[in-house]
This record gives structure tokens, sequence and C-alpha cells, in this order.
């Protein structure tokens, strides 16, 4: 990842990709408290476009409220710089990073002298879970390791460390065979993925948990948008894993998964076993949405140039 030609911005100034670093007393690298973004730019009917910026550079800002973090730019700032990484890399699609992250100006859980420091890179990425999961649905099973707990780490935050979490989960489930894992909260109920959040479909009726002990998706906020908009019933309730084994259909959403069928939990086969109507209806019209098709929700996209 590091050695590529390009440029990224690192606290207001543009760096060259292979320059951009931080020394090993980095604070965050130590401890993990910092805050990112994950959002997608595509090639829009209109040209390069970001898709629901404001709604991530908004998220960016409430991780760091929650995490006691003092931005030191504004959002629009921050959101000139994601357009600017895209203009910059001549990518007409791309996966965008943001990141907070505190410096090496202090060590030691107490130090109380540490600068926020923010970066932007951004680079080309294809489909997160494999192009074939888009269309054929992946294997998922319950991971052992609980979803991290709201009075712990807090779900509401888009935070560097809650992720060690999704890596122990992801891990397992990858050296299973399995594609991806379904982490349940303290009390046992689905929480998400590792990265994504979770949506089931019952007698044409949509599912998904609250998001108590998950992240505020914006990918899961612009299906609920979607389906309610073609006329589905959309509730967030608390679902048990038994209920996703007979679901008629599951699927994942994310900024980088983007709308991802699941095919199997714990061996057992979900529906048909293969990309259900509704998760295929609502991919197509996120897919339509994210690239500009349609007059709806053109606010959702954000032209670079
Ligand atoms: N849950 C977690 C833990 C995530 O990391 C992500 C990816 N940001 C999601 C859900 C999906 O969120 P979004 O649709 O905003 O990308």
């Amino acid at each position: 990842m590091d050695d590529r030609d390009g440029v990224i911005w690192l606290d207001g100034q543009w760096v060259e990709w292979r320059e951009a670093k931080v020394h090993v007393l980095t604070h965050t690298l130590h401890y993990g408290l910092g805050v990112f973004e994950g959002i997608r730019a595509y090639h829009a009917t209109q040209g390069t476009a970001v898709f629901r910026m404001q709604e991530h550079t908004d998220r960016l800002f409430r991780s760091a409220h929650i995490m006691n973090m003092k931005m030191p730019f504004t959002k629009d700032e921050i959101n000139q710089a994601q357009r600017d990484a895209l203009v910059k890399n001549q990518l007409d699609s791309a996966y965008i990073r943001t990141m907070c992250f505190y410096g090496s100006e202090g060590m030691g859980l107490r130090a109380d002298n540490l600068k926020v420091h923010v970066m932007v890179a951004a680079w080309p990425w294809g489909a997160y879970l494999g192009a074939e999961s888009i269309e054929k649905g992946i294997r998922i099973r319950t991971s052992s390791y609980t979803r991290n707990h709201h009075n712990s780490t807090m779900c509401k935050a888009k935070a560097n460390g809650n992720y060690i979490n999704s890596i122990l989960a992801l891990q397992e489930a990858l050296s299973n065979g399995y594609d991806e894992a379904l982490m349940l909260d303290h009390e046992g109920f689905a929480a998400e993925g590792s990265a994504e959040n979770l949506f089931i479909v019952r007698d044409g009726k949509i599912y998904t948990p609250e998001t108590t002990s998950a992240l505020e998706g914006i990918t899961r906020d612009t299906v609920m948008t979607i389906a309610r908009e073609q006329g589905y019933e959309v509730m967030e309730k608390r679902i048990t894993r038994d209920e996703i084994y007979v679901a008629d259909e599951a699927f994942f959403t994310g900024s980088a998964a983007e709308v991802t069928p699941i095919r199997e939990l714990d061996n057992r086969t979900i529906g048909s076993g293969s990309r259900g109507p509704v998760t295929e209806q609502l991919q197509a019209l996120y897919f339509d949405a994210v690239h500009g098709r349609g007059d709806s929700h053109a606010d959702w996209l954000t032209y670079v140039a």
C-alpha cells in the first residue's frame, strides 16, 4: 500500500504517497484511539461523484466527539480534501480513507499534549468481498467473539480500536473457510458483520438490528430509504441467529461491501441459497443511486469536478 505514486493529504498539506509517514511513537499506533471513515466515489453519469460525503464527514465528527478528540479542521476543509484526493490522484472511482489520529507528541495514557492529525488518502478498490459475492452471495458464520459493547468502546464511533474486535472475528471466519463473520451483541442478538450492517427479509418485510451494538451505517440508511420508497416495510428490531437461518433472504451493507447477499449462515442455507429477489432489487437500486442513474437522491452525490 505504501509504495505507489500519488499524494496523500496530511494536516492540510499534500504529501508524496511514499513520504506520508508517522513516527513509531504515534499515540494512536500504541493505544488505538483514533477515528476514521471509509467512503466510496463512483464513476457516475455526470463524472466522478463521492457518495453521501457529507453524511460520512458528519459521522467522522460525531466519532471524534464521542472519543473526545478535538478536530483541527472544519467539515468543509475535510470535504475539500476528500474531493481533491480524487482529482490529484486522477481517480474516477475510488475508496477514500479519512482518519484522525493522535501524534507522537506524548506517550502514555495520561499524555495531555497530543495533537490531532488528519489524513485523507484515496485509491481504486473493487468489490470488497469479491466481484462474485455481489451476485452469488457469501457464506458466513456466527463469531465466537462478542461485538463491542456500547459501555466499553462505544459502537456509534467509527473508532480505530473497535476494529480489533472486527479483525479477530473476521480472521476466525476466514480461517474456518467462511467469507465473513456474524457478530452477536452481549445479549446474543445479531449485531452486524465485521464491517457491515445486517438485513434479513421475511415474508416480504425487511428487518435490521437496532444500532445499539452496531455502527450507524450510511449504506444501511441508504438501503432503508430506498426500500421504503419501494413500499417495503422496514423494521429495526432484535434479530436472533435462528431468525436468520429461517429468513427468506439476508444481506450485508457497507460502503466497502455495498449490498452483498448472504447465502449461508452456520452451514444453514438461507432461503434459496442464492441472491434473493428483494436483495437483487435493492442492490440494483443501490447501484443506480451511487452511479447517479435516475433523478431521485441527486443530493447523495458530490461531483468532484
Ligand atoms: N459496521 C461496521 C463495524 C463498519 O465498519 C461499517 C463500515 N463503515 C459498517 C457497519 C457499514 O457502514 P457504512 O455503510 O457507513 O459504510
